[in-house]
């Protein structure tokens, strides 16, 4: 008689790497004989891959355990881990605070989730937050060839040695680290084998990838000779590693999607220089002058921390202006909130409450105004466009078009999972409409 598979949820926390993480943390857990279950109350091993970036990360996170209770007194075999970015800063803490967590895994150690449940499994607890000297993608099986939807993320980078004054990753994350290119290409022969026509490179710092010679550019130019393969992106990226090379291929390299996520946080000099950003306001500019010539259609995106500590009026309206400048397809702007550890929350000259929600109306105002234009600007244009999924209407699907945009097309389903030439015929808030063209 076979035995049954053991049900695993994993609940996903933040950005982009945490979903990659989840997907290949299940896969791991796969060769103890796990499947996963996207319901939490007839698991066997809940995980909870948390992020750190927002405010009283950690508070939230205890509470969700807090909640998980009652399903661990109903099914006192529950296997309960924390992994992810919270795992790494509380490490053993979790244990200490919350008796009814059995592992906490950090970011970089998940490849050894198999022995660690096997620990709980005979009734131990298990804490692995180490930086480890091996590679945990190395150590981690060859990702199964089951089919897969198409598009696909694929973390190229990990870490990050910028050390920006507000910011955690450095510490939970660790120093910089790229995967040797000859196994990102082999993941993404994999992928595409599985179904997947775009991929998103991921890293915390991705174009500063150097795992062969000629960094991101060259890693692009070899993922994008394999056939089958039609679409790349990559994000998130800091200014100082758009190096010419990786310039150019945005002209040059057609499967490389006209989209560009370029957080600046700031455009206060000032400001920058206490983020210690190490660019000023104009280098940014001049660098999205030198990307926009390399491929004039492209759409840049940022991030935006407003009420920074010592954060003034002028510097604010420098920030107002460097948008107004540059003029974002979409942008995440947020109020500045201190991380523990972090340089930024030692600073004593906070931003009152007000002035920040004040500041932060005024910049979403101006950046959804610049989104609404480059929405209407689409429309008339042709396009392609990856379909998904069904859209919300009957025998309608949804996609994504080369600038990210959510496009939906009146389309049969059996064009899943093709890019397709869409002529856009209108913009509503969040998404495009279009029609198909031969
Ligand atoms: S570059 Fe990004 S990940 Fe690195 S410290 Fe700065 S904000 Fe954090």
């Amino acid at each position: 008689m076979t035995q049954a598979p053991k049900k695993l949820f994993i609940k996903t926390y933040g950005c982009q790497m945490n979903v990659y993480d989840s997907e290949r943390m299940a896969e791991a857990l796969g060769a103890s004989g796990y499947v996963t279950t996207e319901v939490q109350d007839e698991a066997d091993m809940v995980l909870l891959n948390t992020c750190h970036i927002r405010e009283k990360a950690a508070e939230k996170v205890y509470s969700d355990l807090g909640r998980l209770r009652p399903l661990k007194e109903a099914k006192p075999d529950l296997k309960i881990g924390v992994a992810g970015c919270v795992a790494q800063a509380e490490g053993e803490e979790i244990l200490n605070r919350m008796p009814l967590v059995d592992l906490v895994v950090g970011p970089q150690s998940y490849h050894r989730l198999p022995e660690m449940e096997a620990r709980v499994g005979q009734g131990g607890r298990a804490v692995d937050t180490e930086f480890p000297e091996d590679d945990k993608f190395a150590a981690l099986k060859s990702r199964p060839k089951a089919k897969r939807g198409p598009t696909a993320f694929l973390t190229v980078q990990e870490g990050c040695d910028k050390f920006c004054a507000f910011c955690v990753v450095p510490y939970t994350r660790g120093a910089e680290v790229s995967r040797p290119a000859e196994r990102i290409v082999a993941e993404a022969r994999g992928l595409v084998e599985a179904g997947v026509r775009e991929v998103t490179l991921l890293g915390q710092n991705v174009n500063a990838w150097h795992g062969a010679e000629g960094g991101l550019a060259a890693l692009v130019g070899q993922l994008a000779q394999i056939d089958g393969l039609e679409r790349i992106r990559y994000t998130t990226s800091h200014p100082n590693d758009m190096d010419e090379a990786l310039i150019a291929a945005h002209g040059h390299e057609a499967k490389l999607m006209p989209y560009l996520h370029l957080p600046v946080q700031s455009g206060s000099d000032r400001i920058l220089k206490a983020m210690n950003r190490k660019h000023t306001a104009e280098e940014y500019i001049r660098l999205i002058e030198r990307i926009r010539a390399a491929r004039p259609d492209i759409l840049m995106t940022s991030d935006f921390i407003v009420g920074f500590p010592g954060e003034t009026d002028a510097d604010f309206e420098a920030t107002m202006d460097l948008v107004r400048e540059v003029r974002y397809g979409s942008a995440f702007s947020f109020k500045y909130s201190p991380r523990p550890g972090t340089p930024a929350a030692e600073r004593k000259v906070q931003v009152a409450p007000e002035v920040m929600d004040d500041r932060l109306q005024r910049l979403q105002g101006l950046l959804t105004q610049q989104q609404r234009a480059a929405q209407d600007a689409m429309v008339g244009r042709e396009t392609t466009v990856l379909l998904e999924k069904p859209g919300r209407l009957p025998g309608q699907m949804v996609g994504k078009s080369e600038h990210l945009f959510a496009v939906h097309v009146d389309a049969p389903e059996a064009l899943r999972g093709e890019i397709v030439k869409v002529r856009i015929t209108e913009a509503g808030p969040n998404s495009l409409g279009g029609t198909l063209l031969a």
